[in-house]
This record gives C-alpha cells, structure tokens and sequence, in this order.
C-alpha cells in the first residue's frame, strides 16, 4: 500500500519536474549539495559549515517538533531527490527506520550525526538531546563536515575551515561558561521539558522536570506537589519553560513556590529567529541568572 502510493507521489513528481524543467535544472546546475537534515538544529549546523556550498532543507518543519513528527508520503519523496539526509539519532526520530525502508535505491546518503558522541542514559533511557551539550554539538559538527567533504571532495578546504571556525566559537561559549558555572553554590534548576540533560553534564548542573525526555508525562497533584517541595528546599526562584511545555503545571508550581517563570529554548524548533549559539548564549545566560541570584 504504502509502496504503491510512494510511485503515484514519485510519478507527480516526475510530470511536475517535467513542466517546470526550468527551476529544476537551476537546482540541479547551481551546483550545490542538497542536504536534507532532520530538524532545526542540524539546519543551523549545516549552514554553517556548508556556507554557499548547499542547500539545506529540514524535513521536520520549522514550526513543528521532532518528538511528534511522522513523515509522510511527500516526505520520503523529497527525501530521495536530496544528496544527504543528516538525521540526529539516539532514537529522537523513530520513524528512521521507516525512512530506510521507503528511500529504496535512490542516491541520498544517510548520516547519524549523533554517532561517535558520549551518549546520556537517564533512568536507562537513551537522552536524545545531545545537541545541547557545546561540547556534543562539536562532534556533530565533525560528522556533518565529515559527510560534505565525501561528497564534495573538491571543495574539502572550504568546508574544513569554515568547521573550524563554527566548532571555536562553540568551544568559546562553553569556555565561557565553564569559568562562571564554576564556582556557583546553587546548581538545580527546574524545566518543563527534560531536554537538558546534556547541558547540565557540561556545566555540572542539576533538572528536574514536568515532563520526560521525549516530551511526554502527565503530572498528578502528588507530582507537582512533590516539584513544589523540591523548588522550596532548593530556594529555586525560576521556573524554565519550553516552547510546548504545560504553562498550567508551570504556573501551578510557580504560584506554590514563589518562582517566576522564564523561557528556554530546547532548539527543537525555531524561535524567536534565534540561531543555535544565540540561543544557547540566552539559555546558559538565563540559567546562570538565575541560579547566580539564590543566596
Ligand atoms: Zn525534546
């Protein structure tokens, strides 16, 4: 069935590639890779190191989330027109398997960019998250240097320099941090989402959180009273809040415990136009902030 309607989509394709031949051969003649990478993040890490090389594309949409993402037919199809598929792993896309199964024998390469990390277990579960590690997000910067330099060998030097300088300004950050995370005397704080568990094994910090690692979790009265008690003996004065978090829980626990509650940007999507480090700089600024002013 699902078969069936990939070669419908893939045969529409073929008639609408014929009548606008035009654009399409600009696509194919501009000479760029056409990187299709799984979501937000990778977009940004992408651009960075490909610069004017590629055309990069996110399969999840800006707007929307991995954690409940299902590709589509049309998905699989634009898929098999990329050159690389860059997808994140650690099993924050499960349909990858999927993926696998319904690109066939097209030419799109797939790469894990995860892979070679040092992956987080939380209560035995796999943390996805490792793009908000500084340190992480390095080796995912190698892997997908590593990926347009085997497909575009001539331009080898462009992309490793440009690599090279995305991966200090990474690097830059996390030294940064790591000289004034040093010495704080508070280091727990509260998200809605238990997105940060990478960054916390960076700076050495604590969360606790309303919902698990893959954004779910419902949160009974004994939950939330239990964060209440904890936010208390912690003097937490900030509650950290995720673009789709519960705003009902977090104002709960908020109104319980006297803390006020702040934004915080898992990246998972885009927001506020804010690139990765810019968005990173704002979390660790914000948490910093914060835990820097609980005496
Ligand atoms: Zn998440």
């Amino acid at each position: 069935m699902r078969k069936k309607s990939l070669i419908f989509v893939m045969l529409i394709f073929s008639i609408v590639a014929l009548f606008s031949g035009c654009s399409n051969k600009k696509q194919v003649s501009d000479g760029k890779i056409n990187v299709m990478v799984s979501f937000n993040p990778l977009k940004d890490f992408t651009e960075a190191i490909g610069g004017e090389k590629v055309n990069v594309e996110s399969l999840v949409p800006g707007t929307s989330e991995p954690h409940d993402f299902e590709p589509k037919t049309k998905d699989f199809a634009k898929l098999t027109e990329a050159d690389i598929f860059i997808y994140s792993g650690l099993g924050l896309e499960d349909w990858i398997e999927d993926v696998k199964n319904n690109i066939g024998d097209s030419k799109v390469k797939l790469v894990e960019a995860t892979e070679g990390i040092n992956v987080l277990k939380t209560d035995g579960a796999t943390d996805p998250h490792a793009w908000l590690s500084l340190v992480d997000a390095q080796k995912i910067c190698e892997n997908i240097k590593n990926s347009l330099q085997d497909k575009d060998p001539k331009n080898k030097e462009y992309y490793e320099t440009r690599y090279k300088e995305y991966k200090n300004s990474l690097q830059k950050l996390y030294d940064d941090n790591t000289k004034r995370f040093k010495d704080l005397k508070n280091r727990d704080f509260i998200t809605s989402h238990e997105a940060f568990g990478y960054l916390c094994r960076d700076f050495n910090l604590q969360q606790r959180s309303l919902e698990n690692l893959f954004g779910e979790g419902e949160n009974t009265p004994q939950k939330l009273a239990e964060i209440v008690t904890y936010a208390k003996a912690n003097k937490i004065n900030t509650i950290f809040m995720e673009n789709s978090g519960s705003e009902k829980d977090a104002e709960t626990i908020s109104r319980e415990s006297g803390s006020k509650i702040q934004k915080i940007y898992t990246l998972e999507t885009r927001e506020d136009n804010l690139n990765y480090l810019d968005a990173m700089k704002e979390n660790l600024d914000r948490i910093y902030n914060s835990l820097s002013s609980i005496n």
